[in-house]
């Protein structure tokens, strides 16, 4: 009864009765509850390499699918997520469900990529790269399907051990792209120390070329040095006309952004036109 689980709790908060406490307690219900109900669920977002101007993969975003207040964005909740430690159940959720639509679209001969952003703490786990190879392998996929989304903080965690799970997914197939480049740190030592296949331009730089009269020595030079080091380079925010003329001609590879594409629903990116057109690419 209410009265009986009421009790419970109270013992439970009994030796440190504080807010916080409470408060994690709180959101640690919630959250179980809302990955048991499967509110969680993916939207996809297309990428469009600009030489053939196909989309070659969708990038997958999470959304809280909340009974009470509607869809509710990463961004309120990821940070959470991270601090209780919920990052870790959620993150294979997403996995799960990224498997499954690739799955989905393999069943219809689409062979487009699937990219997954992954959070620092996901990497710590000892058998991290172990459970994505057999995920990928029960639904029948091929390792170079899928992208892992990494941020430079990944480089800077002590453990070491998420350059190791980074190294063993690359040797497997996987592609590695390091997102948000451009917005913090941004050391290029790190491009070297993480076992990448792209660079993710974060849309702060791409926001600002519409405000520079559509010249940045920072993207540009940036592509060229990615392109140096091997990576393939995707932008992220295109918004305008004029942003993609640029990128173009500066030799970016892909770009994602609204002037595509928002993110989509399963239902949506189903009768999304381009979505047919992904059947030409290279992924098996
Ligand atoms: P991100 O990985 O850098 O994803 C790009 C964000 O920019 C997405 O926001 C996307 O909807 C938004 N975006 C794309 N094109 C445009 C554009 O042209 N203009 C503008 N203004 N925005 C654009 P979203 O979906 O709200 O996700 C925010 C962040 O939450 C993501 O940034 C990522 O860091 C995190 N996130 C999303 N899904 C997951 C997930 O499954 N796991 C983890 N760990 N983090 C996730
Ligand atoms: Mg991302
Ligand atoms: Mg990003
Ligand atoms: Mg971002």
């Amino acid at each position: 009864s209410a009265k009986q689980a009421g009790r419970g709790q109270y013992r439970f908060f009994d030796s440190s009765l504080n807010v916080a406490d409470i408060e994690e307690f709180v959101l640690e219900q919630a959250f179980s509850a809302a990955l048991e109900e499967r509110q969680f669920v993916l939207h996809y977002q297309p990428q469009v390499r600009l030489e053939s101007m196909q989309v070659i993969g969708y990038e997958a975003l999470i959304r809280w699918q909340h009974p009470e207040f509607g869809l509710v964005y990463p961004d309120r909740f990821i940070t959470l997520a991270e601090r209780s430690g919920f990052i870790l159940s959620l993150g294979w959720e997403v996995l799960r469900l990224a498997c499954e639509e690739m799955a989905f679209w393999r069943s219809q001969g689409i062979k487009a990529q699937m990219a997954v952003n992954v959070s620092p703490l996901q990497l710590r786990q000892a058998d991290f790269s172990d459970r994505v190879l057999s995920e990928l392998e029960s639904y029948g996929l091929d390792p170079a399907c899928l992208e892992l989304e990494v941020t430079e903080t990944c480089v800077l965690d002590a453990e070491g051990q998420a350059i190791e799970h980074l190294q063993s997914l690359r040797k497997a197939g996987l592609h590695i792209s390091l997102d948000d480049f451009g917005q913090g740190y941004a050391g290029f030592s790190h491009l070297q120390m993480l076992p990448l296949t792209r660079l993710k331009i974060d849309r702060s730089l791409i926001t600002k070329l519409s405000n520079t009269h559509n010249d940045s020595p920072i993207v540009s030079s940036t592509i060229i040095l990615a392109k140096r080091l091997g990576l393939e380079v995707i932008a992220e925010g295109i918004e305008t006309r004029e942003q993609l003329v640029y990128l173009r001609l500066a030799g970016c590879d892909i770009a994602q952004g609204y002037y595509f594409s928002r993110p989509m629903t399963a239902d949506q990116l189903h009768k999304y036109p381009p979505f047919m057109d992904s059947m030409e690419t290279t992924c098996a």
